[in-house]
């Protein structure tokens, strides 16, 4: 479903990422791991038209985003994405925050889009609180919401970058949670994230990267058991 051949991305002189092969498939799993700086929101923000790209293609559920500027309207209604700081429109209420882009970009009415936003915020267990103001809510149901919001353009893929980073400790575990269910319901999903047990669990694959290039990638029991870069060892050694 996503199809990453040899991208190339500058920002002006510094080369942030190099020779990035990438195939997801769909219904798969993904997350992506390395140290800061290495280049993996870079990468995530590349999939959704976010960042220009210098060299190589991007193909998402076979719209090319790098063959027409127009494309990446039509990739961003299939690719949600998920920000360490939540991105809600403070001055709407939570409800109104995730009826803004269907209304906009589907043409649905109002009242489908209430619907619609009431259905996902009860998936991620959040439904009484829809009437509140972003402020008004924790770290975890700020991002429980911001995941809605972005079902709400009904994804056949989920971005996530370092959803949980911001977020207390015991606020961790909810928002992961949420991310599991959407796992189990078949979502393809790309996630930056260093919850190691997460990746263990639900990853199909995992990929380190450093410097801008994917070092490693394998399915998570090889991935963490014999990792082959010693790149990929010294940091697994540093956070595990
Ligand atoms: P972190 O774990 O800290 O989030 P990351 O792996 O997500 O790091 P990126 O944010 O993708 O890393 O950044 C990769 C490199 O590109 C970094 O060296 C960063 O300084 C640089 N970079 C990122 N965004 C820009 C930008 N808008 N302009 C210039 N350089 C940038
Ligand atoms: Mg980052």
């Amino acid at each position: 479903i996503i199809e990453i051949e040899a991208l190339n991305k500058w920002y002006d002189k510094f080369h942030a990422l190099t020779d990035i092969d990438l195939t997801v498939a769909a219904g798969e799993r993904i997350v992506i791991c390395g140290p800061s700086g290495s280049g993996k929101s870079t990468l995530i923000r590349c999939i959704n038209g976010l960042e220009k790209i210098q060299q190589g293609r991007i193909v998402v559920d076979g719209i090319d985003l790098t063959a027409n500027v127009r494309n990446i309207d039509a990739i961003r209604q299939e690719v949600g994405m998920v920000f360490q700081q939540f991105n809600l429109f403070p001055h709407m209420t939570v409800l109104q925050n995730c009826m803004l882009a269907p209304m906009r970009s589907r043409g649905i009415s109002a009242q489908e889009a209430e619907t619609m936003a009431m259905k996902y915020l009860t998936r991620v267990r959040i439904a009484d609180q829809a009437r509140k103001y972003p402020s008004q809510l924790s770290g975890g149901q700020q991002q429980r919401v911001a995941i809605a919001r972005a079902l709400c353009m009904t994804p056949k893929i989920m971005l996530f970058d370092e959803p949980t980073s911001a977020l207390d400790p015991e606020m961790v575990k909810e928002v992961l949670d949420t991310m599991i269910g959407l796992a189990e319901d078949g979502m393809t999903m790309l996630c930056v994230t260093h919850e190691m047990g997460f990746a263990r669990s639900v990853a199909d694959r995992v990929i380190f990267m450093a410097d801008g290039k994917i070092i490693e990638q394998a399915p998570p029991e090889k991935f963490f058991s014999s990792p082959e870069n010693e790149k990929t060892r010294s940091f697994l050694g540093q956070i595990l």
